[in-house]
Parts: C-alpha cells; structure tokens; sequence
C-alpha cells in the first residue's frame, strides 16, 4: 500500500478512535456524523450549502482570520455530500497549506489525495468494517445503508483495506470485494481473509489510549460537577497534580466529615461557588446514605 495511505491512515485512525473511546459510542451503530458535529462546533466551521451547474464543484472549504467555511453540493447523493463533508474536514485536520481549497473531478493533487483517504476511514472505520461484516454479518448493501456512502466508496475502502493489512494486488483486493457485493459463495472469500487480518485491526484500535484528563474535561463539560463515584480517579493526588497544571479552571476539592471522604470537581467557569456549596451538600448526603 502507497505511504500516502499508510501517513493518513495512521493519523485519521487515531482522530476517530480516540472519538469513539473517549464518548463512548458503540461500534455497532457507528456514524460519522457525531464526529463531524463535534468537530465543527470546536472549530466553529460554518456549514453550508451550494450550486453550481452540472455538478462542477462538490465541496469548498475556506479558511481564514474570520473562521472556517464548508460548503458541499446541494443536488448532490447524501451518500456523496457526506463523503465531501469529511473531506473538508481532513484538510483543516491534515493541516494542508492553503486556505482555500475546492474538489472537482479534475483536481487530484496529493493533499486531495489525502483528504480521500482521511474522509474515507472517518466515514468507514477499519474496527466499524470488521464488525459489521465479520461480527454482524452483515451483507454489501446493508453497510452502505448503514454507514450512508456510496458502492464505490464502500469498493475503494474495502479494497484499500486488504491492500493495507496484506501484500494483496489492487486487482486481487478489489476481485474479492466484488464477489462479496455479489453475494455469491465466492464472497465468503472475504470473511476468510478477514478472519486473517482481525487481530491487526483490533491491536490498532486497542493500542489507542485516551487519557484520564481528557475524560475528565468532557464530563465537566457537560455535568459541571462530579464526584469521585462517577470518576474514582479523583482520590488520585498525582492525577490531581496534573489537572491544576493544564487545566486551570477544573478545580478538584474534597470534603472530610463523620468518617466519609467525598472528592470532587468542578468546572470554575460553569458554576459560582455557592453553586457548588450546594452540590457538595447533596453529594454528601448521598454518600452517607449509600454506607448506611
Ligand atoms: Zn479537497
């Protein structure tokens, strides 16, 4: 497999796997778009649509001092504005030079070459193929379904996918991609070089980690406070330690009464203190009712 592929593939595994661990979404009914949303309100990307005349431009991302644009065809498949959208994502991700940057069929240089590759393991994940077709058995056409990308999208993933985790041809992988859309017995081919290639793409997905502090930031983010029963790490000094270091506005405290320890933290921006008076007493009580 080319090393184009091999640099994004690496990058845009650890992106979208480190999304899934770190919110919790299940791989079964995976779907870019909480991905997409997630990162467009973090960059504050304005989305839009647009039209020209015989489907001369399908996407434009600008970039600039006064914010970040995506526009994608309106007249377009969905199948194929989604596969747009996150290929504008990857050139703000990929940090391409440039700052304006507009997909037609007749512009494919390297940085558009990547932003494919990046849009295409957002939209179809390595460990999302492998459950859908070896776990849940599912056919071709129900992961399209699933997944909403088009046939060809789905073909060049799937093929690409072989090519990666074995020295297969092009021609090889995309045979037996075919004869898995077909659906003939020859189409089992593909869930036997699965079978092969499984432990590689769970080792990959295992090998992400995210870290503690990460976790922390997005449950304050949306509870505003929590306490050591949702999050033992709390009663971890060292962890402690780093949260005041590199995030400033998280405050960690505990309360000591009767025997009982509670430790908890707040977001400093979301709650005033006697905001949080209040919730240490209610979290107290609690936890002297659940030792009694
Ligand atoms: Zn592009």
């Amino acid at each position: 497999m080319n090393p184009i592929y091999r640099k994004i593939a690496t990058i845009a595994r650890e992106e979208i796997y480190k999304f899934i661990k770190l919110h919790d979404i299940s791989l079964i009914n995976y779907s870019y778009e909480s991905y997409f949303q997630a990162i467009k309100e973090q960059y504050h990307i304005k989305v839009l649509e647009h039209h020209f005349e015989n489907d001369l431009i399908s996407g434009i991302t600008m970039i600039d001092p006064l914010g970040i644009s995506i526009s994608y065809e309106k007249d377009c498949i969905k199948e194929r504005q989604n596969f747009t959208k996150c290929h504008e994502l990857g050139h703000l991700l990929l940090n391409h030079k440039g700052s304006l940057f507009t997909e037609s069929l007749r512009n494919k240089t390297s940085q558009e070459l990547e932003a494919d590759y990046f849009a295409s393991i957002i939209l179809m994940p390595d460990i999302v193929l492998l459950t859908k077709i070896f776990y849940q058995q599912k056919t071709y056409q129900e992961i399209m379904q699933d997944l909403t990308v088009s046939n060809k999208a789905l073909e060049v993933r799937l093929t690409q996918l072989f090519q990666h985790y074995t020295d297969m041809t092009y021609p090889k992988a995309q045979g037996i991609v075919t004869s898995f859309r077909a659906g003939t017995a020859a189409g089992k081919k593909l869930i036997s070089y699965l079978e092969i290639i499984k432990d590689n793409i769970i080792s990959n997905y295992e090998m992400i980690k995210i870290e503690a502090s990460d976790k922390l930031k997005l449950l304050l983010e949306k509870k505003k406070f929590i306490t050591h029963t949702e999050f033992p790490e709390l009663q971890n000094q060292s962890f402690c330690q780093k949260i005041k270091n590199i995030l400033p506005h998280i405050k960690i405290w505990c309360k000591y009464d009767k025997g009982l320890t509670l430790w908890y933290a707040w977001d400093s921006k979301q709650l005033t203190n006697i905001e949080v008076n209040k919730k240490v007493q209610f979290a107290f009580y609690d936890l002297q009712n659940k030792k009694d």
